[in-house]
């Protein structure tokens, strides 16, 4: 078995074992394997045991390597982008992804609309919030998430998912818990409302545990599959 293979299982083992705690099946937890920054061959390893929903964050990087699978017939993979995203770089995102999870603002959303191909399905959107209130944290306030929502579902080329949020980088778990509730609540509240939400994606290597505990539907883990990376920003 390869190292991923076996990160990939220690993951999992992880993911159940803080569902289980807090009376949550498993299934409900989706596990997006981030590999941004890392070769194409540990996308590979990862496919061979099974993963099937990867996350980058770097459009040109990410791109070639959702090319490259599909040059080699590889026509599985759920990819989502879950980078921060400038205007001038959506279009190979409308075209080559089927998620973005790291929408923050009208703008993109417009030109993610605007540049979806007719003959691919709605581009399936989540909105990015900061929930750790860092001025230089991407992400929407808790306060326009509404209003942003709003806009995205009258778009007939999205499909409004749910949330997504990065946890402030911290080992003090009443923090983080205390962030990931709130966002919880907002997500319970906007699902009301918008009965295409579904996804509520919080929780990376570091804090999964506490993320499962409160609620998380798809956890983001990079590190503790693929192993450390020299990160150009975030
Ligand atoms: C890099 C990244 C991750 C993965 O982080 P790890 O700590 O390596 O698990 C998750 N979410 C986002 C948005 C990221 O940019």
């Amino acid at each position: 078995m390869s190292d991923i293979a076996q990160h990939l299982l220690q993951v999992q083992t992880r993911i159940a074992e803080a569902a289980a705690l807090v009376g949550r099946s498993a299934s409900e937890i989706q596990l997006l394997a981030v590999s941004k920054t890392k070769p194409l061959a540990a996308v590979q390893a990862a496919y061979q045991a099974g993963q099937r929903r990867f996350g980058e964050s770097y459009a040109q990087e990410a791109v070639q390597k959702v090319q490259a699978l599909r040059d080699v017939g590889v026509s599985d993979i759920e990819w989502h982008f879950i980078g921060p995203l400038q205007s001038n770089k959506t279009r190979p995102i409308a075209e080559h992804f089927d998620w973005v999870d790291s929408v923050d603002r009208l703008k993109i959303a417009e030109r993610l609309n605007a540049q979806r191909p007719d003959a691919l399905p709605p581009l399936n959107i989540c909105i990015q919030v900061n929930i750790s209130g860092e001025s230089q944290k991407s992400g929407t306030t808790e306060a326009q998430v509404l209003d942003l929502a709003t806009r995205i579902q009258q778009f007939p080329r999205l499909k409004l998912r749910g949330l997504m949020a990065i946890a402030e980088n911290t080992e003090n778990d009443a923090v983080l818990k205390e962030s990931f509730l709130r966002l919880q609540q907002l997500f319970g509240t906007l699902q009301q409302q918008f009965p295409s939400m579904d996804t509520l994606s919080m929780g990376m290597t570091h804090d999964l545990e506490v993320a499962v505990a409160c609620g998380s539907s798809q956890v983001r883990i990079g590190t503790a599959i693929f192993g450390a990376r020299d990160d150009r920003q975030d």
